[in-house]
């Protein structure tokens, strides 16, 4: 099957994303990662759901992932926790009141 990797790039750019596309036997792998912060999202599409989609699925996933990468970037941050002091850490605002302000990683 012939994939067009250029068109599918100009996709994420604009997302300020990159794209990465992959073939395996399973189907299509694709990884964006966004340019900012390097958070990255992965899914693979199988070659069957591909071959009976009506439209251009990849496109249609690829746009999808983008939009969830953005949106989970508004609530997740990637960086060091302010409880345990690990860095690299998926982050999110403290749930306690009296530690406003402060980030939370998922494991604390
Ligand atoms: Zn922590």
């Amino acid at each position: 099957m012939y994939i067009n990797f250029e068109k599918y790039k100009s996709i994420t750019n604009s997302y300020h994303c990159k794209l990465f596309l992959q073939k395996s036997i399973f189907g299509l792998y694709i990884k964006i990662t966004s340019m900012m912060d390097n958070y990255t999202i992965k899914y693979t599409l199988s070659w069957e759901s591909i071959n009976i989609s009506k439209t251009d699925l990849i496109e249609e996933v690829i746009k999808l992932m983008c939009e969830k990468l953005i949106k989970s970037k508004d609530l997740y941050k990637i960086g060091r926790c302010d409880y345990c002091g690990e860095s690299n850490r998926i982050l999110r605002t403290s749930p306690f009141m009296a530690d406003m302000g402060t980030m939370m990683c998922e494991h604390c």
